[in-house]
């Protein structure tokens, strides 16, 4: 186990990474037909091996998912299985110190950011453990045939879709597994996690802590694999129901396909290119953070990130030196460190795209202001970096960068219609914000955005109880809140003559 740049980790910690790492299958962690080894961002050095698997432990995964479906996870009472995504909350919570550093370590997130989703992970399982008792039908008009014969009653029952395939990317890696898992889990549904290839390790901890709950064998089961094998062929597969998949656009798009054989349930939740809009009465005070947190949150790896800011032409010059003075006080550094506020990009392929695009923006005339330099050190560290004299038609304005880019253009108009047309002018429509003292031109504003989510005076803030998803290309349906057990239920209508 290679020292964390000179940065402690628990005991807990260390112990895990020096386990052999399988897959779960059935109730039980069982080989893998290969191995990979799981990398630290911002050192470049092993972590350890986990097992993967190809489309032979998706079969057997999917099956044991089938059999715990139509076996005892579907005599279990509601309560039931409310107390046990109850006690799998404790259970993380426990473990949350050792969960956080899982994802500071494959994923290279600052340790704030961890911390943060840990938190949030708990809240996210304890509402959804609650919502179980909150799965309701409704009774209505029987029709107009069936009355006619005398008495009747029509009700709709609301049942788990059946076996769901959960695709995760490696963002927000455990974060993701639970938004998925934790509302499946609590529609009834059994589920075969994949998790990424970039970041395996959370997700087994998930396993076993869900095991240690008291889930049945074959309820959960995690195949850590590639995408183009394990991933393809769970999206593909002919017995499974659901398939609830977040990661690029293009993986989609491929995921759509695949599922057209048995026409399985799909929810997508896929990339962004976030509108960011700060009119000449904003309080700059709050706005110059909070836009710079808007684009470097989480080094930008992040489908909210707001890349594209529009700065009233009367701000703009004070904006961007705040937005640069404050991107320049961001500290580079492995996440385990306290005072790391940005870390690394997640792998060398990544990081190499980032700088792609930084050189396309430079050669297409935008003017960098800070950062665009890949650091000469171990490990994938990309600094701030912001383009001002930015373009509709750059690739930097147009691409999802998922790395630490922003753009600035100048608003050259304070029509909100003309501003709004400018915002909208992206395939995606995931996230967005608005900064102004106006009442009226925020929330005119934030109902002319075709987005799923716009924030006002702040970004990205999304919660447990609040329907998250994208517009246009961003995706198909919507995550947390009561949305989020939607898509993990199908409406069953009945009818009886009494
Ligand atoms: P990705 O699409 O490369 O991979 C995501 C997952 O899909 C991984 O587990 C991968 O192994 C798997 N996969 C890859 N090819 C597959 C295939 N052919 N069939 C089935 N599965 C396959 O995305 P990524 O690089 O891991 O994640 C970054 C992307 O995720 C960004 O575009 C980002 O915007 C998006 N994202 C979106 C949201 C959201 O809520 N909208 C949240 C986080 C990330």
């Amino acid at each position: 186990i290679p020292a964390f740049d000179g940065h402690d980790i628990l005991p807990e910690t260390r112990a895990f990474l020096a386990q052999s790492h399988r897959l779960l299958i059935d109730g039980a962690w069982v080989d893998g037909s290969d191995v990979l080894t799981t990398r630290d961002p911002a050192t470049g050095l092993p972590l350890c091996e986990v097992a993967i698997g190809g489309a032979d432990e998706i079969d057997r995964a999917v099956a044991a998912a089938r059999r715990a479906f139509d076996g005892p996870w579907s005599r279990l009472t509601a309560a039931e299985r409310t107390a046990l995504l109850h006690r799998f909350a404790r259970a993380i919570e426990a473990n949350g110190g050792l969960l956080a550093e899982l994802d500071i370590l494959d994923n290279g997130m600052p340790r704030f950011i961890a911390e943060l989703t840990v938190a949030n992970a708990v809240e996210m399982v304890d509402y959804y453990a609650g919502a179980i008792l909150r799965i309701e039908g409704t009774t209505t008009a029987p029709p107009r045939h069936v009355s006619a014969e005398g008495e009747a009653l029509t009700y709709t029952l609301r049942e788990p879709v059946g076996v769901a395939g959960l695709i995760v990317p490696w963002n927000v890696p455990f974060s993701t597994f639970l938004l998925k898992a934790a509302p499946a889990l609590a529609a009834g549904c059994t589920i075969v996690v994949k998790p990424s290839e970039e970041t395996p390790l959370s997700a087994l901890l998930m396993g076993q802590l869900l095991l240690d709950s008291g889930f049945p064998p074959g309820v959960v089961n995690i195949v850590n694999g590639y995408g183009a094998a394990a991933g393809a062929r769970l999206a593909e597969h002919p017995d499974v129901d659901k398939i609830s998949f977040t990661g690029s656009t293009a993986t989609g798009r491929r995921i759509v396909q695949a599922a057209t054989g048995n026409l399985k349930k799909v929810s997508l939740e896929l990339g962004g290119k976030s509108a960011v809009v700060v009119l000449a009465d904003a309080d700059l005070d709050r706005a110059i953070p909070g836009v710079a947190m808007a684009t470097f949150f989480l080094q930008g790896q992040n489908c909210m990130a707001g890349t594209r800011i529009f700065a009233a032409d009367a701000i703009h010059d004070r904006l961007v030196e705040g937005l640069a003075a404050f991107a320049r006080g961001l500290t580079l550094g492995h996440g385990l460190d306290p005072a790391t506020t940005q870390g690394p990009i997640i792998s060398d392929a990544q990081a190499a795209k980032v700088m792609g695009y930084i050189d396309a923006g430079r050669a297409a005339g935008a003017s960098l202001v800070t950062g665009g330099v890949r650091l000469d050190r171990p490990g994938n560290f990309i600094p701030p970096t912001i383009f001002t004299d930015a373009t509709p038609d750059m690739s930097i304005v147009r691409e999802e960068i998922f790395g630490p880019v922003m753009t600035v253009q100048r608003l050259t108009t304070d029509d909100l219609d003309a501003i709004a047309r400018l915002a909208n002018d992206s395939p995606f429509g995931l996230s967005g914000s608005v900064w102004t003292t106006s009442l009226s031109a925020a929330h005119k504003l934030a109902t002319r955005i075709r987005s799923g989510h716009v924030s006002i005076n702040t970004h990205g803030a999304v919660g447990t109880n609040i329907p998250f998803g994208g517009y246009g290309q961003s995706g198909w349906g919507r995550e947390f809140g009561r949305e989020g057990i939607d898509a993990y239920l199908e409406t069953k209508a009945v009818t009886a003559r009494l």
